[in-house]
């Protein structure tokens, strides 16, 4: 089990202590709406332990990634987006990553490019 970290906006969302609109909540993950949406359906999936990416996350051993990408799926059906949606774990300053806590993104209802930019 990671360690919460006082300094990270996800553990704080986790806590309840920065409020976030959660949309489901699983044993090792949450869903919430992204605060700055790129698509008409935006929504995060955080794991409640505090892993600094998706690696750090399966080196633990706990099955937490099946459940996000289960999560991810299911919060895609409820948005009726899920006959097409991207999901997407930005890793490293130069992948786009800002928040360093586990979190997929799960992005839908409009065309999505690819490659990305
Ligand atoms: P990253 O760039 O790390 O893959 O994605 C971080 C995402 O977290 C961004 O899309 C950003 O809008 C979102 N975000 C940052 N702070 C908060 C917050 O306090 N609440 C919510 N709901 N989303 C946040
Ligand atoms: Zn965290």
């Amino acid at each position: 089990m990671a360690e919460r970290d006082p300094e990270c906006p996800f553990c704080g969302i986790v806590a309840g202590e920065i409020p976030g609109e959660v949309l489901r909540e699983g044993p090792q993950t949450i869903a919430v709406r992204d605060i700055n949406p790129q698509a008409p359906t935006h929504v995060l999936v955080l794991s409640r332990s505090h892993f600094p990416d998706a690696a750090s996350a399966a080196a633990a051993g706990t099955g937490i990634l099946d459940e996000l990408v289960s999560e991810a799926h299911e919060v895609a059906k409820a948005e009726g987006v899920s006959d097409g949606y991207r999901l997407v774990l930005n890793t490293g300053l130069r992948g786009g990553q800002t928040v360093f806590h586990l979190h997929g993104h799960v992005l839908g209802g409009r065309g999505m490019e690819w490659p990305p930019g």
